[in-house]
This record gives structure tokens, C-alpha cells and sequence, in this order.
């Protein structure tokens, strides 16, 4: 066992010093919180082997020698980690069987590097980083350049404020793909990112990298008669430091949870990255009497998001090819666990991402998820090669047809350009009935790809005439009279979509689902789409010059023609219909949906507010005339409130609705 603990020690060791000194890490968090759970797990199982330098003891960063070092007046710890509800429920029945019922005060864990800053008789005169927590190294010049961060202060005596030095998510972006057009590597996150920028020698740089800082914690507050925690956070917001929004008050730790479960959602609607909760006792007296670790203060804990990134090996790159013919790259993954799902493949979006990325097959690579977005390979750990990995060389043919691969000027993707291509069939028939186009249950792409292989399915109007191998269909393995029927059934019912189903359905290159109901409410029929010039489609609201290119390219070519005639013979509507508006107090608003919605899904909510002439957008700015929200609703709510926008809830929004459908 001591050989485990010592292999742990020496590991730890080097992932802290690539993380917090190098900015470089080359594991995953949530692989480093495991085995930093592994170490603590054993040395408390063990404490003959208990030693006072291992890294359960210490804080993880280090000191470079580029900055002059300086020692902190207090020290500056950690926290610890919960990863769940039970773990989380458990620290606070310690502290309420060690002192009584407390306060809590919950907040954000802002993604980015812990800041000490020093004002004397009211000016600013030091910035301090963390460090070792005992040491620190004076990034003075560079934080200056944050410009939140107030100069002058009315407080007239020393005071120290503690926070987080952080890079907004747009700042990372951007600086991302500026280092990309420079062929310089990308930061793997906002975190390394900031820490990357605060340790830059030339303050200039740190000032072009635009960070933002926020304040949470003024140590030995009762100095300055404050009593609690979040007292603390108001005196400072009213000196003009930026505190997070989000932070609440609570008295049960059950509440505490839902607040958790509400940021779960809302961390992506953030600007700035977080990487979990931070909940403290609030009163400082109480702070007191829990006391401190060696490494963290026994009063506050750190609920850590589930992990978001993960660290495997890439097997194998394999090319799939959409209904465009686009020929997208992915990565076959040793299956890994990440934000609560088994990941097996990720994409890796163009030859020149795993060119700049230096992606090679055989390496281990770091995976992201955010949201509901398909994973993606954001790096290889070059420190894992040995030697084996290959570079990979996109291929030149199509893998599903064997045609040359085609790469247009100014676009990174490569496309196979032969419309047979069977990849390319397969999907675009497969879009065609998908439920947000003409929406044909029971012809999913495994059922296309099946009915394509044996003859049947060659071209989008071929659905239509499935009937004619009704004998061959019921012959093949597991398909019953019933779902025929029902397939059958659900071709027919798709015959009366609106013809904005319809053109979204077509696969209209640049023609997504709201374009394609802007054109069907514009010309209403398809023959008065299919005899827009350019001129006219470019004066419509949304639809720009690329937009009107693609449109009237698809539709001057004689295959989309014959395919259209093909549709209308088999009795598919052509008309978007006259009556698709309904005049309602939603007509000609501008609407935004925040939250989440428990009555509807978003995009029937979206479905139901454009039927009755709305304009539903994603972001609430001054042109919004209204917001509606559903549960958990945070920054876009707030905004709204700030910009005096007209809310409604939902309860209130469906009030409406019913009433509309009982006055019928
Ligand atoms: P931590 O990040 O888990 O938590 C402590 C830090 O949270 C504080 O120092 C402070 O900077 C920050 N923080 C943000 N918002 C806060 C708020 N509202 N109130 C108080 N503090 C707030 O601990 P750490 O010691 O900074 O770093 C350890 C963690 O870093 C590990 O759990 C791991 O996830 C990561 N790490 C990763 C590697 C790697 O190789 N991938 C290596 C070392 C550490």
C-alpha cells in the first residue's frame, strides 16, 4: 500500500505543478480529483504512512521565480470537495451536530486563479497570487489592467479582498481563435487561460487578454464590525468591487441543493465559466468555532460540477459524410464516462483542427462537452506519446463512394461532391422525415439506410411510393403489419405539413428551420420561391446575400425541379397557407424564452408564439418587448428586469393559451 501512496504523492505532485505553475495540465480535473480522493482515502485507512508534505496537506500551486515573491499575511487556502447530494448533506450535519442550526451563504466557484489585493489609505497597491498559499508572486501590474477593479476606495485604513481572477468565456473565445489564425496553441480552458494571462512579464499582453475578477472574501472581517460573511460581500460591493449576482442566503441545506440544481442548468447561460458551488457558514462567529484544516477551512465546502472534460485514447479517426457532403472527421474513442454519459466517439470538425491541434491516432486526448453539444477532442497530451502515435492524413476519396474528396477555397471542410453518394442519400432522406422537417415516424436513418441498401429508397420522392414494395418491406426481419401500417400512415400524414416542414426537409444548403419558416410566411407557395430572384430574397428580414445565393442556386438546378414536380404529383402541399398568423397580444413581438419550460418543450413554446406572429430570439437586448420564463430562470430574466423589459411567467403564458383555446 505504501508503494500506491507514494506512486499517488509523486503524481499528484507533478499534475499540480503542470496545472497551477505551467498552466499546462496534461489530466483531466476530474481524473486529478480522483486520485487526490484515492491518496486521502488511503493515508486516513493508513496514517502510519501520514506525512506532513504530501499534497493532501498542501496547497497545490507553486511559485515561479519571473515574479517577486511575497509572503501572504494570511494564508490562502483551498476548500474542500463534495462531488454529490449525500457528500454535500453530510459536511452540513457535521457542522450543525458540531455548533446548531446556521446560515448559509451560497455562490458561485468561478473557474479561474484566486486573487489577494491590498489597498492602503484607500488607494490599490498589490496584487498577489495564491501561490503555495503561503507565498505568492506580485502580479500587481497586470491585474491593474482589469478594469473593474476600483483604484480608490472610501475605506482609508489596510484592508485585504480576496476573489477570483477570471477570462469571460467571449475573451476566450476570441483569444482561441486568434491563436488559431497565428498557428500558436489554443488554451485548453478559460481557467488556463487567465492563470496563463495574469503570469505574463509584459502587462501589456495581460491588458489585450480583457479579464474580469470577482470579489468573495475579506479576511478577519469582524476587523471592520462585520458580523457575517454576506455583510461582508455588501460592504464591498458598495466600495465599488464587482461581487457575483448569484450568490443567496440560505437556512436549509435542502435549499441549498435546489440553488445547485438551478445553477447546474444556468452555468451555461453564464459569461464566465464555473466549476461548481461554493457554500460557507455565514456567520463569522460561527467561522470560528469550525476552524481550519491544515489546507482548507472547516466552514465552507466546494460542490464540483460533474466532470466536463476527460482524458482517453483515440483509436482511431474515421470520416463520416452528411447530406451536404460534408466530410467530417471524428475520433473513435476508448469509451470514457463524461457529464453523466459513456462518450465512444467525438468529432474533430476539420483537417486544420487536427492539423493545429496536432492530433495524432494512438494518443490520449482531452474530450469537452458542454450543454447538449456533441463532444469534441480539444488537445492531445503530448507528454503521453511514446512514440507510436501517427499523424493522421485526411483521405482524398469519400469512404462511403470512393469519389474524390473535394476541399473549396476559404472553407476548412472537405466535401464528397457526388450526389449518388449513398452517405449523402441516406441522410438527406433521413432529414427529409426527421421530426423538426416533414417529421415521419418510423423512418429513422437505420430504416433509410436499410430500405436504401435494398433499392427502395434512392430519392427524397421515393418515400412516397414505398407502398409499391409493401410485400418486400413485411418480408424483412422484424418489421410486423402493424408498423408498416404505421409507417405508411405517418407518409400520408406528412402530405399536409406547411410547406416551411417542407423546405427545411429539402436540405437547402444556409436554409435552416427558422429561414425556412420566414421563406414559406414570405411567399407562402413554392412556386413563388422557386421564381425569387435574388434581389427580392435579400430584402427579406434574416436572409442575407449567401442565403439568397444558396436559394436560388438549389432552385435553378433541373434535379431540384423534378424532384419538386415528383412531390407534387405524389400530393404533397405546396402552401404555407393563408391563415398562419393568429392575431393575439403576441403579434409582432419580439419574445424571448428563458428557463426551463415544465408544460411545453422550447421549440413547441417557439412553434406556438411564431404561429401567432411573434419573433422568438435568443437574447434579451433592448429590442425585446417581452420574456417569458419557466423554472430556474437566471441571467436573461435578470437582464430583463434590469432593462425594465415586460415579464411574464409561465403559469401566466399558459393562462393565455387556455383562455385562446376556451374562447374558441
Ligand atoms: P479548488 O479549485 O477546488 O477550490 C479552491 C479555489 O476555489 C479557491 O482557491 C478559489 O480560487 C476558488 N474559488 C472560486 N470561487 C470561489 C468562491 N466564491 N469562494 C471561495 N473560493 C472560490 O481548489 P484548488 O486548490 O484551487 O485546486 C484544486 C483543483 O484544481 C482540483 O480539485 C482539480 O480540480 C484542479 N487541479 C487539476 C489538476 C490537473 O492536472 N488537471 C492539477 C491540480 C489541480
Amino acid at each position: 500500500m505504501k508503494e500506491r501512496i507514494e506512486e499517488l504523492r509523486r503524481l499528484i505532485n507533478q499534475y499540480n505543478i503542470e496545472y497551477h505553475s505551467l498552466d499546462k495540465p496534461t489530466v483531466s480535473d476530474a481524473e486529478y480529483d480522483k486520485l487526490m480522493r484515492e491518496l486521502i482515502g488511503l493515508e486516513e485507512e493508513f496514517p502510519q504512512y501520514m506525512d506532513s508534505n504530501s499534497p493532501t496537506q498542501r496547497v497545490g500551486g507553486a511559485i515561479l521565480d519571473e515574479f517577486t515573491k511575497v509572503q501572504h499575511k494570511r494564508k490562502m487556502m483551498s476548500l474542500g470537495n463534495v462531488f454529490n447530494k449525500e457528500e454535500l448533506f453530510a459536511w452540513a450535519k457535521r457542522i450543525t451536530d458540531e455548533v446548531g442550526l446556521v446560515e448559509f451563504c451560497a455562490e458561485c466557484k468561478i473557474d479561474g486563479l484566486a486573487m489577494s489585493i491590498e489597498y492602503r489609505n484607500g488607494q490599490f497597491v498589490q496584487a498577489v497570487t495564491r501561490g503555495d498559499g503561503e507565498v505568492g508572486e506580485d502580479v500587481t501590474l497586470n491585474v491593474k489592467t482589469i478594469k473593474s477593479i476600483p483604484m480608490n476606495i472610501p475605506y482609508k485604513e489596510e484592508v485585504e479582498i480576496r476573489g477570483e481572477v477570471y477570462m469571460p468565456k467571449a475573451s476566450f473565445e476570441s483569444l482561441n481563435e486568434l491563436r488559431r489564425a497565428k498557428d500558436e496553441q489554443e488554451f485548453a480552458n478559460p481557467r488556463n487561460a487567465a492563470a496563463g494571462s495574469i503570469r505574463q512579464l509584459d502587462s501589456s499582453v495581460a491588458a489585450s487578454r480583457k479579464l474580469n475578477a470577482f470579489w468573495y472574501h475579506v479576511p478577519d472581517g469582524e476587523t471592520y464590525d462585520l458580523s457575517t460573511h454576506y455583510e461582508s460581500l455588501m460592504w464591498i460591493k458598495d466600495m465599488g468591487f464587482v461581487v457575483n449576482e448569484n450568490t443567496t442566503l440560505f437556512t436549509r441545506i435542502e435549499d441549498v441543493w435546489d440553488f445547485i440544481e438551478r445553477m447546474t442548468i444556468e452555468r451555461n447561460n453564464l459569461p464566465y465559466e464555473i466549476d461548481g458551488i461554493v457554500i460557507k457558514v455565514n456567520d463569522f462567529s460561527i467561522q470560528d468555532r469550525l476552524g481550519y484544516t491544515v489546507k482548507v477551512p472547516k466552514w465552507a465546502i466546494a460542490y464540483k460540477f460533474p466532470a466536463e472534460e476527460a482524458v482517453t485514447l483515440l483509436e482511431d479517426i474515421f470520416i463520416t459524410v452528411g447530406r451536404t457532403g460534408k466530410a467530417t472527421p471524428n475520433a473513435k474513442l476508448t469509451p470514457v464516462r463524461l457529464a453523466g454519459t459513456t462518450v465512444a466517439a467525438a468529432t474533430l470538425h476539420n483537417e486544420d483542427m487536427i492539423l493545429q491541434k496536432d492530433v495524432r491516432i494512438g494518443d490520449m486526448v482531452i474530450i469537452h462537452k458542454a450543454g447538449d453539444i456533441i463532444p469534441e477532442v480539444i488537445g492531445s497530451v503530448v507528454e503521453k506519446r511514446d512514440g507510436s502515435q501517427i499523424p493522421y492524413i485526411f483521405p482524398t476519396t469519400c469512404p462511403d463512394c470512393g469519389m474524390p474528396l473535394h476541399r473549396f477555397t476559404d472553407e476548412a471542410a472537405h466535401y464528397c461532391v457526388n450526389s449518388n453518394c449513398p452517405a449523402r442519400i441516406v441522410n438527406s432522406i433521413a432529414h427529409f422525415a426527421s421530426r423538426d422537417a416533414m417529421n415521419i415516424d418510423g423512418l429513422g436513418e437505420k430504416k433509410v439506410e436499410q430500405f436504401h441498401k435494398a433499392g427502395w429508397l434512392n430519392k427524397v420522392d421515393d418515400i412516397f411510393k414505398l407502398e409499391s414494395h409493401r410485400d418486400d418491406i413485411l418480408a424483412l426481419d422484424k418489421f410486423g403489419l402493424k408498423s408498416y401500417d404505421n409507417l405508411i400512415e405517418a407518409v400520408e400524414n406528412c402530405k399536409s405539413n406547411p410547406l416551411d416542414k417542407l423546405l427545411f426537409g429539402l436540405g437547402i444548403r444556409q436554409v435552416g428551420a427558422k429561414a425556412s419558416r420566414i421563406l414559406a410566411n414570405h411567399f407562402k407557395t413554392m412556386d413563388a420561391l422557386i421564381n425569387a430572384k435574388v434581389e427580392e430574397l435579400v430584402t427579406i428580414d434574416d436572409i442575407g446575400d449567401i442565403t439568397a445565393d444558396a436559394i436560388v442556386t438549389y432552385f435553378s438546378e433541373d434535379a431540384t425541379i423534378r424532384l419538386i414536380d415528383n412531390l407534387k404529383d405524389s400530393g404533397v402541399n405546396m402552401n404555407q397557407g393563408s391563415d398562419t398568423v393568429i392575431e393575439s397580444c403576441f403579434t409582432g413581438k419580439v419574445i424571448v424564452l428563458t428557463g426551463s419550460l415544465q408544460r411545453f418543450s422550447r421549440s413547441e413554446a417557439q412553434e406556438y408564439l411564431e404561429k401567432h406572429g411573434a419573433t422568438v430570439t435568443g437574447s434579451v437586448s433592448k429590442k425585446t418587448d417581452l420574456v417569458i420564463y419557466g423554472e430556474a430562470a437566471g441571467s436573461k430574466l435578470e437582464k430583463a428586469n434590469t432593462l425594465g423589459i415586460e415579464i411574464m411567467s409561465e403559469d401566466e403564458f399558459m393562462k393565455i393559451i387556455e383562455g385562446e383555446v376556451s374562447n374558441d
